[in-house]
């Protein structure tokens, strides 16, 4: 029997990673939630939209269509921008656009329409506690800031992406406080989750203990 997994946690420990290897073993399908984020990200900052732009941003809304191609890569209206949404300039304003109701809102439902067939896991930082309450298995990672700086250069670096390790402990610092302190703060961990803290747990380690957890 197919369950949806909701995958959890703070910026750069691994979440996409685990999901990714999960979704493949167990045969489902993979959805990156904070790639959606990072798009309508990338589409304000091509068309130079302020958050506080109420108007502009709910048409922008309406322009935005999401989607994945089979190998997970993010699709901005038909265009490929899987490199593109990664890169410093869209890390360093993501927190501030998935900040505004208005987009969360939206976000939310196609992730729940996405999401509508059992057998997909998908990972961000409220799916567990907004997008899909219900799912049967929750998992919450969490790492220690040295490891995730670490592992964010090392990502990056093999994409050909620039960064310095100062800009993106900087990076993941100023998000993972917007993520946490709002007032609706899409950061928390669900009371029925499961914590994995991976500091010192290699990925296959990680994958064993979430296999064992969805088959339970
Ligand atoms: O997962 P990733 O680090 O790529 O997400 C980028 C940003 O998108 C996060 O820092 C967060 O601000 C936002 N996000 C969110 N809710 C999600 C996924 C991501 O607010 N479910």
């Amino acid at each position: 029997n197919k369950i949806t997994i909701a995958i959890d946690g703070y910026s750069s420990c691994g979440k996409s990673t685990l999901a990714k290897a999960l979704a493949q073993r167990l045969g489902y399908t993979y959805i990156d939630s904070g790639a959606m984020y990072r798009a309508v990200t990338l589409y304000f900052l091509r068309h130079g939209i302020a958050v506080e732009d109420a108007q502009r941003v709910k048409s922008a809304l309406g322009e935005i269509q999401i989607r994945f191609d089979l190998a997970n890569r993010t699709l901005l209206n038909g265009e490929l921008v899987e490199s593109e949404i990664r890169e410093m300039r869209v890390s360093n304003y993501v927190s501030e656009v998935a900040a505004v109701p208005e987009v969360r809102r939206a976000m939310v439902a196609q992730q729940q329409e996405m999401g509508s067939e059992k057998g997909i896991v998908m990972d961000g930082r409220d799916i567990g506690t907004v997008v899909f309450p219900r799912a049967e298995l929750k998992i919450f990672l969490t790492a220690a800031a040295q490891i995730r700086t670490k592992r964010r250069y090392d990502e990056l670096q093999a994409k050909g992406v620039p960064a310095t390790l100062e800009d993106i402990a900087q990076n993941l610092q100023h998000r993972d406080h917007i993520d946490s302190t709002r007032e609706d703060s899409p950061l928390r961990k669900a009371a029925d989750a499961v914590v994995i803290d991976n500091t010192s747990l290699d990925r296959d380690a990680q994958l064993q203990q979430a296999i064992a957890l969805a088959r339970q």
